[in-house]
């Protein structure tokens, strides 16, 4: 094919008009991500975990493919046939230039491939189109003009290209309304949610690499996400990164109950406020409105599920943003909550989130006859506020100590010991999470732990991770895992209920477990020494929260429906007797709440008390 001098002209006329299109706003938007502060503690290694993130989760789209199926699939489709369609563009815009470079056996064969990959790509995007325009899931939010501009585009180059064999008179005008679509859609991308298509792998591959890091304060000014001078580079990037495609909101326990926290607004909210007022601005992040700001009070509702995080497909930390808002709010006396402040004060004061008087503990400890670790115990058996406080939390450690006693492990408690800090953390109050975290530090150092086990996940998560990304030395805090963990690895030496049993146990999966932690087979194995184990539609990786995280357990009543209520109601309606939680925060949600749900509520037992349950009977001591 050959193109006159005017042809010629009019192409490189309208290709500089698209270029300068994209670049106008491509780069103030460029200009803003590198204007907010660099990330404290960034680093690009590991690399090969970058290049391997890199190549699943954008190359292979598996995340998007995994959460969604169909409507994964057939995005997959279209993002791999823009890969496919990049030499053909390239051959193209140099084939008016006069230098065509696929005219021989490879370009044909190629463009032959590339035309069989058109077809599905123009089906795909047709379906795309139908379902965001007909079908409507709520998740996707508005109604938006771009996006069907967007399809019809990217469904004409895709015509426009199977077209030509068909129609080889046609060729020249077929290759003009190609051409002119795609010179169409290049400046739509940076002006649209679309931006994504460039922007996200990189997001993707720059990620913190750690689910739900959050990154350290550095120097007394920082106080965490304050105003625009606060947001780092990465939450940048994130904020213009968004699909709006709604999958955090879609798992979200405070989209799902009505709060008026919404994951994706948060993200677009950071987006707003930077086109509004810049990374410089000294103008506060949070307000009451989502307009250009993020409203304290969603932030104040996230219970730190992970569920939104986990879902993004381009990953976006959603759970680092939000303790970073929270974080600058408390840090900085501007959260007033009556609850938050009677929390701290009882963190400080007693050193547990309860607000009990430590010598409650020692009654405890003492009624139980628990040793006290002095060095030649093989672990350290942590109580957490609600094992030692809490009346059910501490059943499930009664139960979980007959069963180290059964497995004939040593075990001792500590005399002293103090909240992980846990809620602090995740309610940005960072003196209160330190001197918590550094207290509990010295202890353990004093009486030699070596080894610590815990019926709770968020103590687990807590000394294992937050300790450290507060800056702890490694080597300073013993190796800790979730008495699940233990239970299994000693899965063959704990019997099993009678063989008439006919027990069926639901299990739900805390999200500081499944998610930050990623254990998920273990509990089921301990339940399944109990009956059969079943699991509620939202589960494993999909869990869907109690609501007791973030702090939230502590904060008073909820506003709009409960989240403890609706995971009850779906775990009562497997028809399961029993509900297997591990984690005692989920215990005390669902002790209510399945009252609440059902005349005849399953009954609720930590997979502690399963596996004593069929303990034999400990011998009457003399
Ligand atoms: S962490 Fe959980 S509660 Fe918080 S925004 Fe994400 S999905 Fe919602
Ligand atoms: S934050 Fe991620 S999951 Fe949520 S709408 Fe944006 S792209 Fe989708």
């Amino acid at each position: 094919m050959s193109f006159s001098l005017p042809e010629k002209v009019i192409f490189l006329i309208c290709l500089c008009a698209a270029a300068y299109g994209f670049w106008f706003r491509f780069n103030k938007v460029l200009v803003r991500i590198r204007a907010a502060k660099s990330d404290p503690d960034f680093s690009i290694h590991p690399i090969g975990k970058r290049i391997w993130d890199f190549f699943w989760e954008v190359l292979v789209q598996a995340k998007v493919i995994r959460e969604r199926p169909l409507p994964g699939l057939a995005h997959a489709l279209v993002f791999w046939g823009f890969c496919i369609f990049g030499l053909i563009t390239l051959n193209h815009f140099s084939t008016v230039l006069g230098f065509p470079f696929m005219d021989n056996m490879f370009g044909e064969a190629y463009a032959a491939f590339a035309r069989w990959f058109g077809v599905l790509v123009a089906i795909s995007i047709a379906a795309l189109f139908v379902r965001r325009f007909f079908v409507r899931p709520r998740w996707l939010g508005a109604l938006s003009k771009e996006s069907g501009i967007i399809a019809g585009l990217i469904f004409t180059l895709m015509v426009t290209f199977i077209a030509v064999p068909f129609f080889p008179e046609y060729a020249k005008p077929l290759w003009w309304a190609h051409t002119l679509a795609l010179l169409a859609f290049m400046p739509l991308i940076p002006h649209t949610k679309h931006l994504h298509l460039v922007l996200s792998p990189v997001t993707i591959f720059l990620s913190r690499g750690e689910f739900s890091h959050i990154p350290p304060l550095v120097g007394d000014d920082d106080f965490g996400l304050d105003t625009g001078k606060d947001l780092t580079k990465i939450v940048a990037l994130q904020a213009y990164s968004c699909v709006e495609c709604g999958r955090c909101s879609q798992h979200c326990p405070a989209v799902n109950t009505n709060k008026l926290l919404d994951p994706k607004k948060i993200v677009l909210g950071v987006r707003g406020y930077l086109n509004e007022f810049g990374a410089h601005s000294e103008e506060p992040l949070l307000t009451d409105t989502y307009v250009a700001h993020i409203p304290q009070e969603a932030a104040f509702q996230c219970t730190t599920c992970g569920a939104c995080e986990f879902q993004c497909p381009v990953g976006i930390e959603h759970v680092p943003i939000i303790i970073g808002l929270r974080r600058g709010a408390v840090n900085t006396g501007k959260w007033e909550d009556d609850y938050g402040t009677k929390l701290f004060l009882a963190l400080e004061r007693n050193g547990n989130a309860l607000g009990f008087s430590s010598s409650e503990r020692e009654k405890f400890i003492t009624k139980q006859q628990f040793p006290i670790f002095d060095g030649t115990q093989e672990y350290c058996l942590w109580l957490g506020c609600m094992g030692g406080y809490d009346p059910q939390g501490r059943e499930i450690i009664s139960s979980f100590a007959r069963v180290m006693d059964h497995l004939g492990t040593t075990f001792g408690v500590l005399r002293k010991e103090r909240c992980t800090g846990d809620p602090a953390r995740r309610l940005g109050n960072d003196l209160v999470f330190q001197q918590l975290a550094e207290q509990n530090m010295e202890t353990l150092k004093q009486s030699k732990v070596s080894k610590i086990v815990s019926i709770c996940p968020h103590c687990v998560r807590t000394i294992s991770v937050d300790w450290k990304e507060y800056g702890a030395n490694p080597g300073d805090i013993p190796p800790i895992e979730h008495h699940s963990e233990f239970m299994a690895r000693h899965i063959d030496k704990l019997p099993k209920a009678a063989s008439t049993s006919s027990d069926k146990i639901v299990y739900h999966d805390p999200c500081y477990l499944g998610r930050y932690r990623g254990v998920y087979d273990q509990p089921r194995a301990v339940a399944a020494l109990g009956g059969e184990v079943i699991d509620p539609p939202r589960s494993r990786e999909r869990s869907f929260c109690c609501g007791a995280g973030g702090g939230l357990a502590f904060l008073g009543e909820e506003k709009g429906d409960r989240v403890s209520h609706n995971r009850a109601k779906e775990l009562v309606a497997t028809g399961a007797n029993i509900v297997g939680a591990a984690c005692p925060f989920c215990n005390t949600m669902f002790r209510d709440a399945l009252a609440a749900v059902s005349d005849a509520p399953p009954k609720l037992l930590d997979i502690a008390q399963i596996a004593a349950a069929s303990l034999p009977p400990k011998p009457v001591s003399q």
